[in-house]
């Protein structure tokens, strides 16, 4: 049986109910083979969305969890995520990236799935209570930090294609390894689209990425490791490279697509664009044509192209397919990509000062 009791410290101001693991699993981790998002820790955060309110968040054992299988998640899709990490600096403080602006974004993606808002409270507080729990969980290798899953999704049940009635919240934990990228070579997109106009491209919502899966299976049986999305109307601007937001730089202005109804308003892109600015970067903010890009590589002024997302922080593109052309993106001595990486990876994990305030020690 476990030990249950409630906290409600004077910092906090949600009640949480605790119930520890017996035994932690942590000694069966190997915490230098790290794999990406699938190593989970001791503990969970859950909590209840019924009749019209939240319940009391529990912070309990990593376990599966039982529904109805008439829950609307399963017919309707009625599911949004986020994506964070958390760290450890050189003195063992545990450290958030602009958290807030994770659970601003879940509540955009909210509503336009019609699932209620989490509250401040139990985002915040819970994540805060469930990394003190876990806090041994929060690897200190370079490069390795604690992937952080908080979702939302209806448990509600029904066959009519409504909204629920019932929802739960979740945060989950994985410790995870440097996100080694390696050579990424990309496809740009002719014929499908992850997201439309009027659609839910810009939520964090779960059915987008399963839309995502096939045209990336094709460019993967292609040779590609990753699909570079176009507008779904024209196909002539790219706008995200596959779950990522995507930069281009062409001789020393780095462009990136204005944000809109198909592209997710990515925090890693945003702080990018800041620090970029604040070196002097040259950074346009406007649509970027593939006939542009192509014109780019074809007369050598594309010097580089990466993806921007809290997993990979940046991924650097080696190279883009389209319509039955390969097209080369030489590597540089110092590209934008390392140097904007070291600098957000930096105020991360407190090696670096935080001029904007976005670390936030838990
Ligand atoms: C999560 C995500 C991003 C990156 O957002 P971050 O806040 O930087 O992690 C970009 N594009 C898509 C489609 C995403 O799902």
């Amino acid at each position: 049986m476990y030990i249950c009791f409630s906290i409600q410290s004077n910092r906090m101001k949600s009640k949480i109910e605790i119930q520890p693991i017996e035994k932690s699993k942590i000694n069966s981790v190997d915490f230098d083979n790290l794999p990406f998002g699938s190593v989970y820790s001791d503990h969970m955060l859950e909590c209840d969305y019924i009749n019209g309110e939240w319940k009391t968040p529990v912070i309990k054992p990593y376990s599966p969890i039982s529904l109805d299988p008439a829950a609307k998640i399963f017919h309707y899709g009625q599911s949004i995520f986020e994506g964070m990490k958390a760290y450890k600096d050189t003195h063992g403080n545990s450290l958030l990236f602009r958290p807030l602006e994770n659970w601003k974004r879940l509540n955009k993606s909210a509503e336009r799935l019609v699932i209620p808002h989490i509250p401040e409270e139990i985002f915040m507080d819970g994540l805060k209570k469930l990394l003190e729990i876990d806090t041994n969980w929060i690897p200190t290798n370079e490069g390795s930090s604690l992937y952080i899953r908080p979702f939302m999704f209806a448990s509600g049940i029904g066959f009519h294609a409504s909204p629920a009635d019932a929802y739960k919240f979740i945060i989950c934990t994985a410790p995870s390894g440097a996100y080694f990228g390696g050579e990424v070579k990309v496809l740009i997109e002719e014929k499908y689209a992850r997201a439309a106009n009027g659609g839910v491209g810009f939520a964090k919502a779960g059915g987008n990425y399963a839309a995502q899966f096939y045209p990336t299976q094709l460019a993967i049986e292609k040779g590609y490791n990753q699909v570079i999305w176009t507008d779904d109307n024209s196909h002539e601007y790219i706008e995200e490279a596959g779950a990522m937001n995507i930069f281009v730089r062409i001789n020393d202005t780095l462009i990136t697509s204005p944000t809109n109804d198909r592209i997710l308003d990515g925090i890693t892109r945003k702080s990018i664009i800041q620090i970029a600015k604040d070196m002097n970067i040259d950074v346009e903010i406007r649509k970027i044509s593939v006939s542009e890009v192509i014109a780019a590589a074809q007369n050598g002024s594309l010097k580089e192209m990466f993806g921007a997302g809290t997993a990979a922080v940046i991924s650097p593109i080696s190279g883009f397919g389209y319509q039955e052309t390969e097209y080369d993106i030489p590597a540089l001595k110092t590209p934008f990509a390392e140097i904007l990486k070291k600098t957000i990876t930096d105020i991360q994990t407190n090696k670096a000062k935080d001029p904007y305030g976005w670390r936030v020690m838990v």
